[in-house]
């Protein structure tokens, strides 16, 4: 395969910025070579810069739950944009999208927009302290919550995939109100609970964790949170930047039964552009300014190109019949069709799904929190990563990333992935 084109800009990208990517991850550090610069996307297929296609499995890290460039998000842009690209005033749209996320999300009276995960997330632990008095929090290792100082403690994604312990300019003082138990380990946190009674504002979990390649919570795990919440007065926040509106509806909450007291969003709901969201019930909503002091504001929070892309997308997830039925069955398709050329090849691994997210971990041991996750052979995952990118599938360049699947992706390219599998694993052995 051709990469000549991005190789150029890569190296000319270096020059002008930092390791030539506006994003960690993206840079192919961890699995080694070029990383491919894009040039369009539609559906199931991305196309860099040389014009090679690529089967996508990051789908922007997740909002492309439809595929690329989907043709009603597409239009309702196109439509929005000749009105101005932002106010700094209200609009009836973010009303319209306040509205419809309440209709699919439990437990949200009030969501305030702001125009990232990170955003969000920061946010929400401020809004816990304001709500309780209380200064610190429970992170778990692995979990990543965007890049807000007081969560570069133990993070997943490119902290975990860099191997940076801790994070320079992250001062002591604001790491130690962070606390971290591991993922999966209930007895771990109420020990931290009774350690530091009536401190802690808040624990803040992905429901489904995605930053440490996919982990699911352990049957009673995420119920014993809510009741160790509940007993304790501390928040209980979902960061669903990528379980929201993708395991299901309602996300994580639906899809697990659980209630969180305040919920995070983030790329799904912009379709892809930059956005995020907090929510939760009003009781301590209602502490947000203009109408509590816990001060939270963006000048180009609510943007209309960002509301509208997003509305059109949730609209869409609300009202196709059967697409998350779909979703698991592509899901379940596809994890059938690695089962059996895993199984064939012989060596360990473990795969881990729900709904649309999956990962595949070369382990002799079930993976089930950080550490398990990154005492897989993930030296072998990077090898394999680059064989799938010779076939033309775009995999998460890391272990400690989750696979999406979009409901763009065709039986054929499911079967193409899954040949390209079998010829990756022989091609690595
Ligand atoms: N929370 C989770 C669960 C995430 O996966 C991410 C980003 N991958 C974030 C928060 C941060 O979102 P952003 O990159 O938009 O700031």
């Amino acid at each position: 395969m051709i990469q000549a084109k991005s190789e150029q800009l890569f190296s000319r990208a270096q020059q002008s910025i930092p390791g030539g990517v506006n994003s960690p991850v993206r840079a192919f550090k961890s699995v080694g070579g070029t990383p491919l610069f894009m040039q369009r996307a539609e559906g199931a297929y991305m196309y860099d810069a040389d014009g090679n296609r690529y089967i996508d499995y990051i789908n922007s890290w997740g909002p492309m739950i439809l595929g690329h460039a989907y043709a009603p998000v597409v239009k309702a842009i196109q439509d929005k944009v000749a009105d101005s690209t932002s106010f700094g005033a209200p609009t009836e749209l973010e009303i319209e999208m306040a509205e419809l996320i309440k209709s699919m999300a439990p437990n949200v009276d009030l969501i305030r927009m702001v125009n990232s995960g990170t955003e969000a997330c920061m946010s929400a632990i401020r809004l816990a302290r304001g709500y309780t008095g209380r200064n610190k929090f429970i992170k778990f290792e692995g979990c990543y919550h965007g890049h807000a100082d007081c969560f570069l403690v133990k993070a997943g994604s490119g902290v975990a995939t860099f191997n940076i312990q801790q994070v320079p300019g992250v001062t002591a003082g604001v790491a130690s109100d962070t606390l971290t138990c591991a993922y999966n380990d209930l007895d771990a946190v109420k020990a931290l609970v009774a350690a530091h009674k009536d401190e802690i504002a808040a624990i803040i979990i992905e429901p489904v964790a995605g930053n440490m390649g996919c982990i699911l919570p352990e049957p009673g795990f995420l119920e014993g949170l809510r009741t160790l919440c509940d007993a304790e007065g501390m928040l209980l926040i979902f960061d669903e930047v990528m379980t929201g509106f993708r395991l299901a509806p309602g996300g994580a909450q639906q899809r697990l039964h659980i209630d969180a007291d305040l919920v995070t969003y983030g790329k799904v709901i912009g379709a892809g552009m930059p956005v995020g969201a907090f929510g939760g019930r009003k009781e301590i909503m209602q502490h947000i300014a203009p109408l509590g002091n816990v001060y939270q504001a963006g000048t180009l929070s609510g943007n209309p190109l960002a509301m509208i892309a997003g509305y059109t997308l949730l609209k869409e997830l609300k009202e196709q019949p059967g697409l998350y039925a779909a979703l698991d069955e592509k899901t379940a398709y596809l994890r059938q069709g690695l089962d059996t050329v895993l199984q064939q090849w012989g060596q360990p691994y473990v795969i881990n799904s729900l709904g649309s997210m999956l990962s595949i971990h070369f382990s002799e041991q079930p993976v089930n929190d950080f550490a398990s996750a990154a005492a897989a052979n993930n030296g072998r995952f990077n090898k394999f990563f680059h064989a799938m990118l010779c076939r033309g599938v775009y995999l998460p360049p890391s272990a400690f990333e989750t696979w999406f699947i979009s409901n763009a992706l065709s039986t054929a390219d499911l079967d193409h992935t899954i040949k390209a599998v079998a010829e990756s694993l022989a091609e690595i052995s």
